[in-house]
């Protein structure tokens, strides 16, 4: 699980333009990531980065919390501490999204994100269903409801 990361499936010129204005820290769950800065709706907050796999490399995983599809043929793995974007938490009303562009997932906001406010994207249905569920999720609008 812990073989290295070619260096080119860490690189982002937008996560290393975008490091300062975001920061991870304490959150409902855990950690969670935090603005330093204002990002405007649609402005990209980070990329989502890690090792890129195959589909066979992909099916003798069997627990990463960490892996976006980015297509039929490739997925990340987002595991490595130096994916930043992997800190933000799922939020069943989220300020941000994730979205697939040229091959490269991105973390994108939603709406007008202030200095402080914690970043939140939807991990989608599969994915609550399996580790989140309705009577366990710890977002905000869920919390309010019980
Ligand atoms: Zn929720």
């Amino acid at each position: 699980m812990s073989a290295a990361v070619p260096a080119s499936d860490i690189y982002s010129e937008l996560n290393e333009k975008n490091k300062h204005r975001v920061k991870a820290g304490k959150s409902y769950a855990g950690l969670g990531l935090f603005a330093k800065d204002t990002f405007k709706k649609g402005e990209k907050i980070l990329e989502y980065v890690g090792k890129r796999l195959t589909n066979k490399e992909v099916e003798v995983i069997t627990q990463n919390k960490y892996l976006f599809e980015i297509n039929s043929k490739v997925t990340v793995d987002g595991s490595t501490r130096l994916n930043t974007a992997r800190y933000a938490n799922h939020s069943c009303k989220p300020n941000a999204e994730a979205d697939v562009i040229r091959g490269h997932a991105y973390l994108i906001a939603k709406k007008t994100i202030k200095p402080g406010d914690e970043i939140t994207w939807d991990y989608g249905k599969d994915y609550f269903d399996e580790h989140i569920t309705k009577d366990k999720c710890l977002c905000a609008p869920c919390k309010a409801k019980r």
